[in-house]
């Protein structure tokens, strides 16, 4: 079975039943939350009620819960000094929520140095994670990053030598993200290259996750804008050959393209990467003008 799903939302009143039924209502067969807005740490607790009825939905739909990905708020960053202290009791609660709510897996941006320097961040990152990760049932997954700002993973030997520093290493692994690849100069259109490459530095075993999204910048921008499947500079066939890819399918595949409008586009992309077609009129069938 595919593995594609999008992220979506969780509210505090309905936690992460209402996410479930949010994936469902797409069509698909796994998702990504953040356990509160993406863009704070504001979090309320877990309801176990909530867990036990989400779970019983996941299992009547056929919905994998070891392979449901749980995402860090993107402010919290490891690299810098300034909000280091806050940053590592933050990832603590949030493995707890996670462990809470029965997630194996936390995406997390590993961080910007801003000004500190590649080395300094990174040094600061993995005292970070060796720290988190003491009294852990939670993989931290390393997102592969644009290389925007001060940005650090922005390619696989930065994330190596993350990962060669962490003390535990089952509970460490990478997120790829396509626009994010393509951001920092990785070639979609060679994708068999890229795993080549991050099989001989890293290693197959900690490739978890993959986010698919499009880029509405060029190979080597280091922007980091994502766009909706097939109307980037990625392109509809690079996106499927990697959502298609014979080494990737127990990986979940989970979208984090724009909005239209108001509009959630993950129903009607999921749909149109089911049927392998592109649909070049899908932006006005969202919008509802088609
Ligand atoms: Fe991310
Ligand atoms: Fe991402
Ligand atoms: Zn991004």
């Amino acid at each position: 079975m595919l593995l594609i799903g999008s992220h979506v939302g969780y509210k505090k009143d309905t936690g992460i039943l209402g996410s479930v039924k949010e994936a469902l209502s797409y069509g698909a067969t796994t998702f990504m939350f953040y356990t509160g807005a993406p863009q704070n740490t504001v979090r309320s607790p877990i309801d176990e009620n909530l867990v036990k009825e989400a779970n019983e939905l996941m299992k009547k739909n056929n919905i994998d819960k070891d392979k449901i990905i749980v995402h860090a708020p993107y402010i919290i960053n490891l690299a810098n000094t300034e909000k280091y202290e806050f940053a590592v009791e933050f990832l603590k609660q949030e493995i707890k929520r996670c462990e809470q709510l029965g997630m194996k897996y936390l995406v997390l941006h590993p961080g910007s140095h801003v000004g500190l320097g590649i080395d300094i961040g990174i040094k600061n990152i993995v005292s970070g994670l060796n720290e988190v990760l003491k009294n852990s049932n939670v993989t931290i997954l390393l997102e592969t990053m644009a290389g925007k700002g001060s940005e650090i993973g922005k390619n696989f030997d930065e994330l190596k030598r993350i990962i060669d520093k962490v003390e535990n290493k089952e509970l460490i692994g990478v997120c790829m993200d396509t626009c994010h690849l393509n951001d920092s100069g990785y070639n979609i259109s060679e994708f068999d290259n890229i795993l080549d490459t991050f099989s001989n530095k890293i290693g197959m075993k900690y490739l978890k996750c993959i986010h698919i999204n499009d880029s509405k910048n060029i190979l080597s921008s280091n922007k980091d804008r994502h766009e909706n499947i097939g109307f980037g500079t990625i392109g509809f066939d690079n996106l499927l050959k990697v959502i298609y890819h014979d080494k990737l399918k127990d990986i979940p595949k989970i979208l984090e393209t724009p909005y239209v409008d108001k509009y959630a586009p993950y129903k009607q992309e999921i749909e149109m990467i089911k049927k392998k077609i592109f649909d070049e009129n899908l932006i006005e069938k969202i919008k509802g003008t088609c």
